[in-house]
């Protein structure tokens, strides 16, 4: 294990309500290693200016809102992910060479795997067009599914999904319920339902539309349990929080980080263990 990190941390704009640095060192911490990843304040303007310096200083950072997109051209190297997404959220510095990864998707992925929910061959409906929904659809395309369909307000905000993969098309918002009668996994990529945020799904009767069989995800994880799922677990329906994507992309970032394969379940205890002493979560739903 790596035993002479330099710095970690996340940058954004704005930065002061990540978790970030909550979960990455709890991890350190279960680590034996150093507690150094930190929440850092950079502005687009001084992003090129930013990556140059961690070059040198850095062992690797995390980026989120607005720096996404924008760190594509500073790489040196990029996973396939990243290109895909056209989206880096994970860079790590080797031999002073920046290589940006995005570990969103296969998060995600990892989540599915261990509710065992399976979506190979599967028919998808992801409600919600943002940067989230991007991430989850384009990776679901890639890894087998068959078909997925995105219900969103905005289909010209779509467009650019169903532009990047076949097997991706676009539906209104208010269609749902005629689109998840022939579905097998439904995905909430909407804010609706998250603490803090107002808005929240009118009535839930469009899940009396869902095949008994059908998983229901939702990507939110504050709370564990939103109405979304709860309705849905009422109705008989495997259940899946956001809170295995927050962890896995996490574990996935360090392991980039660190270039060494981790435990994913001491380290899965380590972060919910970090965010449950900070207030984050409340004991609700494992
Ligand atoms: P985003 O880029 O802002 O996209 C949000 C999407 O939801 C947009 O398509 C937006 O539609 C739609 N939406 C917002 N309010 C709506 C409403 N009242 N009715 C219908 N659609 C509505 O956000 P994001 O980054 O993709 O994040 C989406 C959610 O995923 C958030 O709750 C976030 O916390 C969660 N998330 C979780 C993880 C994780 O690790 N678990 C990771 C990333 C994100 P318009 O374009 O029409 O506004």
């Amino acid at each position: 294990m790596m035993n002479s990190l330099r710095r970690l941390g996340v940058i954004g704009d704005p930065i002061a309500h990540t978790l970030s640095p909550l979960i990455q060192n709890g991890m350190l911490k279960a680590l034996d290693l150093q507690e150094l990843y930190e929440a850092i304040h950079i502005t687009p303007d001084n992003l090129h200016r930013f990556t140059e310096m961690a070059r040198a200083e850095f062992t690797g950072f995390n980026a989120t809102m607005p720096h996404k997109a924008a760190l594509l051209p500073l790489m040196d190297e990029l996973s396939a992910d990243a290109v895909m997404y056209q989206a880096v959220n994970t860079v790590s510095v080797r031999e002073g060479k920046l290589f940006g990864c995005n570990t969103d998707g296969e998060g995600f992925l990892m989540a599915l795997k261990e509710r065992g929910i399976a979506f190979e061959g599967g028919r998808i409906v992801i409600l919600g067009a943002g940067g989230a929904a991007r991430s989850v659809a384009l990776k679901l395309a890639a890894s087998g599914a068959e078909r997925i369909v995105v219900c969103c307000r905005s289909l010209q905000k779509a467009e650019q999904l169903t532009s990047a993969s076949v097997k991706i098309s676009a539906a209104s918002f208010e269609s749902i319920a005629e689109q998840i009668s022939k579905c097998d996994l439904l995905i909430n990529c909407t804010p609706l339902g998250m603490d803090g945020v107002a808005a929240q799904f009118s009535d839930f009767s469009f899940l009396d539309f869902l095949p008994q069989e059908a998983a229901v995800c939702d990507l939110i994880y504050r709370p564990q349990k939103t109405q979304f799922l709860s309705e849905a677990g009422y109705r008989g329906h495997v259940i899946c929080s956001g809170l295995g994507m927050l962890i896995y992309q996490a574990i996935l970032a360090l392991e980039q980080f660190l270039q060494t394969p981790l435990d994913l379940k001491q380290m899965r205890e380590a972060v919910e263990q970090s965010l449950y002493q900070g207030g984050i979560l409340q004991k609700e739903m494992a």
